[in-house]
């Protein structure tokens, strides 16, 4: 349900002699319950990769499978409920409300797709993330671990099928880093979730099974990881 591919996929940012092949013939596969990893330089196109895995760029050619359905041929409104219903975003910058208390912001995406709240999962990602003290705060009184933290909590609140993760510990240091890891870990573990992360720090990196490698928008490789628990 939750398997994420592309095919051939390629993006092209602008034209003429100065236009940048960003993607440049990508084919993978992400599997239910498996964390990936994807590492590469700087511009070797993995942002870029993951917004059209994700739907929020689309492609100039290829294909994106999420479960049965080709982004390509989805119309905006079928796409933005894909990205709604079954999949969550974590980035780098949290997008968080600031009018609203941490609590709200993570319910938000129940809220919005008037779906119903599983107590027990939400009590559970609250604790893991020891966020228990902090629901009734806005984010300006929170420091940025713990903006991340409401983040990754607002992601996997709707228990997606799928969850894009880009730089997640990129303004954290490493304990609260480690912490939304062992989190994203946990979530694949418990929910079979598909976790793509885009990072270019190892230590994140070892928290995943398979790292793909991409360079110069194509994939340069990949390294299946011993189980996380044998690394640490
Ligand atoms: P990475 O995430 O690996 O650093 P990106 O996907 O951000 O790589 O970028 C891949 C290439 O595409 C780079 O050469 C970058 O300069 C270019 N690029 C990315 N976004 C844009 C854009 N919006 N317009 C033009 N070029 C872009
Ligand atoms: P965490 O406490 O989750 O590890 P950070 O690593 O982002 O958070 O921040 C390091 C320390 O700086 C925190 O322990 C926190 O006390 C403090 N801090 C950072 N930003 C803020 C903020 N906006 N308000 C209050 N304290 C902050």
């Amino acid at each position: 349900r939750g398997a994420v591919s592309s095919h051939e996929l390629v993006k092209i940012y602008g034209n003429g002699p100065t236009a940048v092949r960003a993607l440049d013939g990508v084919s993978v596969r992400f599997h239910a319950g498996e964390f990936t990893a994807i590492m590469g330089p700087s511009g070797s196109g993995k942002s870029t990769l993951l917004h059209c895995l994700a739907g929020l760029d689309r492609a100039g050619s290829g294909t994106v499978h999420i479960g049965p359905a080709e982004l390509g041929s989805l119309n905006d409104t079928r796409l933005t409920r894909l990205r709604r219903d079954r999949i969550g975003f974590v980035f780098q910058s949290f997008n968080l409300l600031p009018a609203l208390t941490a609590e709200e912001n993570i319910l938000l995406p129940m809220r919005l797709s008037g779906r119903e709240l599983d107590r027990t999962w939400f009590a559970t990602i609250v604790d893991m993330l020891g966020l228990r003290d902090r629901l009734r705060h806005k984010p300006s009184e929170l420091s940025g671990g713990q903006q991340q933290r409401v983040a990754c909590a607002r992601a996997l609140v709707g228990r997606p099928d799928v969850v894009f993760a880009d730089e997640p510990t990129g303004n954290l240091d490493s304990r609260t880093g480690a912490g939304v890891l062992e989190f994203l870990r946990t979530s694949v573990r418990e929910l079979g979730q598909t976790v793509v992360m885009v990072t270019h720090d190892p230590v994140a990196a070892s928290y995943a099974g398979r790292v793909v490698l991409l360079a110069d928008g194509r994939v340069a490789g990949e390294i299946f990881q011993p189980t996380p628990e044998s690394v640490l």
